[in-house]
């Protein structure tokens, strides 16, 4: 089994999960398409897709098989490594939070894997399936800031897990980390902008997201970032 194959597919599957409201425009049936060109018969409708079930029906039985042993896997990965929650550290799975500036011309919005613990000590957890790398902890700073300005509580400490081999790397989260993450946040707005008005030529900077990018069958710099990543055992 091809695994860059499985990686596309689990992600195609998590793009549908997504509650409407959140839902990128490569959920439509078209999106989703353009991403299994092999397997997938381009819809003759327009009709977007609107629940994991509906993906899950048009899925050719191999593609079914292949998702069903890779969620198995990672659950069972899951189980066997992180340690069991307990109800009173007041877990919460897929924790969403959101800060808006501007009459919500700027949005801010962010959702960690898990979330345990009360405000102004929250620990906010992502679970990776891949290796860690140091993007997980911009991310995860980035998650911290949203919750410090949201709830005028910053959270106690940051961790990304990575299920492949069971590590975790933790951060404390600190005033130095929260003015890191909003000069890098804001550094973001400004080529966000700048790219919107047509003031910056964009560029293409391979990268892990490059998995997820509903694009990325069409972009040579990603496939030849994810050959390289993780093999073309196709
Ligand atoms: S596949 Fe191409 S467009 Fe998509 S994130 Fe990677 S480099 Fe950017």
């Amino acid at each position: 089994m091809s695994k860059r194959r499985s990686l596309r597919l689990l992600g195609a599957f998590l793009l549908c999960v997504e509650p409407s409201h959140t839902k990128p425009s490569s959920c439509s049936s078209t999106g989703v398409a353009s991403q299994f060109p092999h397997t997938l018969p381009m819809p003759q409708s327009k009709v977007s897709l609107t629940s994991a079930g509906v993906f899950l029906t048009q899925l050719p039985d191999r593609d079914l098989a292949e998702l069903r042993a890779m969620v198995v896997d990672t659950v069972t990965t899951y189980l066997e490594s992180f340690p069991p929650l307990k109800p009173q550290w007041r877990p919460v799975v897929e924790h969403s939070a959101r800060y808006t500036l501007f009459d919500e011309s700027i949005v801010f919005s962010s959702r960690a894997d898990l979330v345990i613990g009360t405000a102004g000590r929250k620990v906010l957890i992502d679970l990776k399936t891949g290796q860690l790398t140091s993007t997980h902890r911009d991310d995860l700073r980035f998650y911290a800031l949203v919750e410090t300005l949201r709830s005028r509580q910053a959270p106690r400490s940051l961790a990304s897990f990575s299920l492949d081999a069971a590590r975790i790397d933790v951060e404390e989260v600190s005033e130095g980390l929260l003015r890191a993450a909003l000069r890098r946040t804001i550094d973001g707005v400004r080529i966000m902008a700048d790219l919107v008005t047509e003031r910056r030529e964009p560029t293409r900077r391979a990268g892990f997201q490059c998995r997820w990018c509903p694009v990325n069958e069409s972009c040579d710099e990603g496939q030849r970032f994810l050959t390289r990543a993780t093999g073309d055992d196709d």
